[in-house]
């Protein structure tokens, strides 16, 4: 969907908050952001983050003609989807993949500004010294032929894909997000997968997707994600995963998102008529109409202290390390995601991020991302990378990967909340008169739970304000 701000009603809100912009998309990024809140400023809603559950509900917000403010706790949009940019490489903040056949996305993203670059539909799983390649066969079907026969998984195993995917795509998201839960392994085993089909690719695979190698995570976020696998591509944007939040800001109103800005406390919703927020800097903003509450689950309850709304188990870490070389020295040319099914190492899966789209480096580098699961606390950044170096010299060869120099290793400590059973992907947005929430915990774990998010707290309070919601 493209939003249009021409709309005259727009203009009728606080021209401070209200500018339309014909600026390029790099400027007019720019000029979405307030650098400072004016004293005890009001305004329509209060959106607090500027993830993509909180740019969702701006947006909806906006092509609703509702006057918000987006406040953000660090120095840009996107959340836990940002791109840093050192030396000329994109270094997305952790391996993130954005799936085409997200529903959501679809409605909300201008696809082909992102340009988006595709990887292979499948992926190479390394396994006693070898690789072995998994493929899609509706996309890649010699591959699969030959792929038929490899030790990753039986033939069974193989046919067993096939089924689940006619499965899958025979229901709508509302039935699977709504569908009897169990847990991935325990499905997996239900519907007859072998055990090496499970160890050598679901676990790299999906473990990689949760951040969950035991496969605890629900079954409901196991078969939405492969049904738009299935539907879709994995793809990288030209100018990092960040370009998504980016797009979303860049269509707002100017001055509607004030960054550098961390909330600390929100009024009771039940003493008073219209809302307020404080800021840290002691800054007072009053909102009209309610306020959204878009911020990462372990930040919900430090806001809204005593509700008990959140689930309290901890959520999923990963480290996300970034190696560069000149180009000849990145070993395959495809953009492959390579798995580690050796069930050995720490290493869960890898890619060659200039291989997938060579915007990701400067002219003749080469960019390896490499992505481990957990925190791995009693571990220095140091040890870390020899480990991973030692370690990819036996999949690549020593001479390959010694060529490879450290960029940068993240650690994200909070990368997704734990959706083990029992989950509920469509909780109700409305907390109290005036307060809603959004963000991934509130449905799933993914781009398209964080966008479905921030709609569903729009659609509540509109509901609220018995105001129709125009998408
Ligand atoms: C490494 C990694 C890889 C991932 N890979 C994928 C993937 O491949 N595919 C996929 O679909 N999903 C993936 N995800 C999950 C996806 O990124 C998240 O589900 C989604 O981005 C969550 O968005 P959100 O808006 O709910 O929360 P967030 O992105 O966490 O946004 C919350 C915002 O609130 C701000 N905030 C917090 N407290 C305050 C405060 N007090 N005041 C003001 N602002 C505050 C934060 O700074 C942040 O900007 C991945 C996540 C990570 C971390």
């Amino acid at each position: 969907m493209s939003l249009t701000l021409s709309s005259a009603a727009h203009l009728s809100f606080s021209s401070s908050f209200y500018r339309i912009s014909l600026l390029s998309s790099s400027q007019s990024l720019h000029c979405r952001f307030k650098t400072k809140a004016s004293s005890s400023q009001k305004t329509g809603v209060i959106i607090i983050g500027a993830g993509l559950a909180g740019l969702a509900a701006a947006t909806h917000l906006t092509s609703n003609n509702i006057p918000f403010l987006v406040v953000e706790a660090s120095d840009g949009v996107g959340g836990r989807v940002r791109t840093d940019v050192v030396d000329g490489f994109l270094l997305d903040r952790g391996f993130q993949i954005f799936i085409t056949a997200y529903p959501e996305a679809q409605k909300l993203l201008d696809y082909e500004a992102l340009r988006l670059h595709k990887f292979y539909s499948g992926a190479r799983v390394y396994l006693d010294g070898q690789f072995h390649t998994v493929a899609d066969p509706l996309r890649h079907f010699a591959d699969s032929l030959k792929s038929l026969t490899n030790p990753v998984g039986s033939l069974l195993d193989k046919l067993l894909i096939g089924s689940t995917r006619i499965r899958v795509l025979s229901k709508s998201n509302d039935q699977i997000i709504n569908s009897t839960e169990t847990t991935t392994i325990d499905m997996l085993r239900d519907l007859g997968f072998s055990d090496s089909m499970i160890a050598r690719f679901f676990r790299p695979f999906f473990g990689g997707i949760f951040f969950d190698t035991q496969l605890e995570t629900t079954s409901r976020l196991f078969d939405f994600i492969f049904k738009c696998l299935a539907l879709g591509d994995n793809t990288l944007p030209e100018r990092g995963i960040g370009a998504i939040p980016n797009q979303l800001a860049a269509k707002l109103p100017s001055n509607s998102v004030l960054l550098n800005s961390r909330v600390v406390s929100i009024d009771s919703f039940s003493k008073t008529a219209s809302p307020r927020v404080k800021l840290e800097n002691g800054e007072i903003l009053q909102s009209e109409h309610g306020v959204i509450l878009a911020v990462e689950q372990p930040e919900v309850d430090k806001l809204i202290a005593g509700k008990n709304l959140v689930d309290k188990r901890p959520g999923r870490s990963t480290i996300c390390l970034y190696f560069t070389t000149d180009t000849q020295m990145i070993p395959v040319k495809d953009p492959v995601l390579f798995l580690n099914g050796s069930g050995k190492g720490i290493v869960n899966n890898m890619f060659f991020a200039t291989n997938v789209a060579s915007s990701y480096g400067p002219s003749g580098k080469g960019l390896v991302s490499v992505s481990l699961i957990g925190l791995y606390n009693d571990v220095s950044d140091g040890d870390l990378t020899a480990k991973v170096v030692e370690e990819l010299s036996g999949w690549f060869g020593d001479s390959v990967v010694r060529s490879w120099t450290h960029l940068r290793t993240y650690r994200i400590h909070f990368a997704q909340p734990n959706q083990r059973p029992p989950t509920d992907l469509m909780k109700e947005s409305g907390v109290e008169k005036g307060l809603y929430l959004c963000g991934d915990y509130m449905t799933s774990a993914t781009f398209d739970g964080a966008l479905v998010s921030g709609r569903k707290a729009v659609e509540a309070l509109l509901r609220e304000r018995q105001l129709p919601f125009i998408y």
